[in-house]
């Protein structure tokens, strides 16, 4: 993309009503721009970053072997009537009617409906298990929607639900989305760890929260210092074998971490000293099982092999799209502006051209802008006229990971700078070097799996 001809509309001044710094940045980088409270558009490069975070998601959990599907945002009363969620619910659901009366609901979750697809075809255990997800829209009435996109109203979330014959076939599930879940943060570059949660209303023990610690978190979380040297890495994992996902639920649950919801002062009592931490975290999913209690209410049963008629099992999991925007920038920034983490970075390289109208500069940059597009990369070339002051400000702000600086100075000895957004270390190098580089930072991140 020529930074000329994009809709970049970045601010000079730090927005007023934004109180943390994720908020002023997404702001200030023209990535969003509120709609009213809680309610955002995305601006191209916001929109960028989100559809990143999109797909790293789609991969992990079609890897784990979940099925995508795309339901609507709206439903009917009716439908929540049948769980009792309706009434249930309160004022965080927003309600209308159609024209001819029917009363109908910007979708908060997507339990009821999804329980009532399933039943609606699925009639032996033949045909399980099953986990369905979408990536859609959710509308919550939230009290103070604040925080930019971390707590908005209208808000981006993938809800996955699993079906299952047993208890213990959903608590495979369960696990599996814990390792799935492990996955999708690092590959973003972000450390989420998973904390006992409260299962609330439905009841249940087994429910895991995952927390990004963060100062600006809205939860507080208290946890043994040791988990945070977990890493999933690059394992290899069979998502249906049940003891290889039970073996890494053990691992990343066995130490104590909990939202204040479930803290117990006399278990975290037994944690050395020197590793007890209390902070704040994000909340960016949350895994649940909880049992049968929806496949009753709407119908989904199946013939076991006996023959017996018994509900399904099931479980939801929840991942906070468009909250993850946020959250990872709360965890990478600094002065400057933002510093996307190279996996979910809007454009992979930021070209700034020096001496813009210098003949042999332009063709510099156009040659390295073509070979990084070439090489099936996204650079964002500027080839605005403007002070090269103005632009690296601009490329700092908006956090590209890397940058190539191209000016006549440097060209008449043969050499680009190749600069990184984290480090601000800069190293100068031949063009065709520089283009060498970048490729290979960005071969893990690009050239995807097909879609299911
Ligand atoms: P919270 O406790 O933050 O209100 P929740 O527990 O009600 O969230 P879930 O039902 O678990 O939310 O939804 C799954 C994920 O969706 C959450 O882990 C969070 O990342 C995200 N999410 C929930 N509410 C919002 C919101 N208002 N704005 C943005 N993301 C949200
Ligand atoms: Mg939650």
């Amino acid at each position: 993309m020529r930074l000329s001809r994009y809709f970049l509309p970045v601010l000079k001044e730090t927005p007023a009503e934004a109180q943390i710094v994720s908020h002023r940045l997404m702001l200030r980088a023209g990535m969003i721009r509120q709609a009213s409270a809680g309610i955002y558009s995305w601006l191209p490069l916001g929109y960028r970053v989100l559809r990143r975070i999109e797909r790293i998601v789609h991969e992990e959990q079609q890897r784990a072997g979940h099925i995508p599907v795309l339901m609507p945002t709206l439903q009917s009363a009716d439908l929540w009537r049948q769980s009792g969620r309706y009434d249930a619910y309160g004022p965080e659901m927003l309600r209308l009617k159609d024209r001819h009366d029917r009363e109908m609901l910007y979708g908060p979750t997507n339990e009821e409906m999804i329980t009532e697809i399933v039943a609606g075809y699925v009639t032996s255990y033949k045909a399980l298990p099953l986990t369905l997800y979408h990536i859609q829209w959710k509308f919550r009435d939230e009290v103070r929607p604040r925080f930019g996109v971390m707590r908005g109203r209208e808000f981006l979330m993938k809800d996955g639900y699993n079906f299952d014959l047993t208890k213990e076939d959903a608590l495979h599930a369960y696990n599996r989305h814990l390792v799935s879940y492990l996955r999708t943060y690092e590959r973003m570059g972000l450390q989420a760890i998973p904390m006992r949660a409260d299962s609330g209303p439905i009841g249940g023990d087994y429910t895991h929260e995952f927390l990004v610690l963060a100062e600006t978190g809205e939860s507080e979380v208290f946890y043994d210092s040791a988990i945070t040297d977990l890493t999933f890495g690059d394992r290899a994992i069979d998502y249906d074998d049940h003891a290889q996902c039970q073996a890494v639920l053990e691992e990343f649950t066995s130490r104590y971490a909990r939202t204040d919801e479930t803290h117990d002062a006399a278990v975290f009592a037994e944690v050395p000293e020197a590793r007890r931490r209390s902070a704040r975290g994000i909340e960016v999913g949350q895994i649940f099982y909880f049992g049968t209690a929806y496949s009753e209410s709407i119908g989904a049963y199946v013939q076991n092999e006996a023959g017996d008629r018994v509900p399904l099992h099931m479980g939801s999991h929840g991942i906070g799209v468009s909250r993850l925007a946020g959250a990872l920038i709360e965890a990478n920034h600094d002065d400057n502006g933002i510093i996307w983490p190279e996996a979910v970075a809007p454009f992979h390289v930021g070209i700034v051209n020096l001496r813009q109208g210098d003949a042999g500069t332009d063709a510099a940059c156009e040659e390295i802008y073509a070979a990084l597009r070439a090489a099936g990369l996204d650079p964002l070339y500027d080839d605005r006229d403007e002070r090269a002051g103005g632009k690296f400000a601009t490329m700092d702000l908006i956090g590209l990971p890397w940058r190539v600086t191209v000016g006549p100075r440097g060209l008449k000895n043969g050499v680009v700078e190749v600069t990184s957004r984290r480090t601000g270390e800069s190293e100068e190098m031949s063009p065709e070097a520089a283009i060498a580089r970048i490729a290979e930072i960005y071969a893990p991140h690009i050239g995807s799996p097909p879609l299911a």
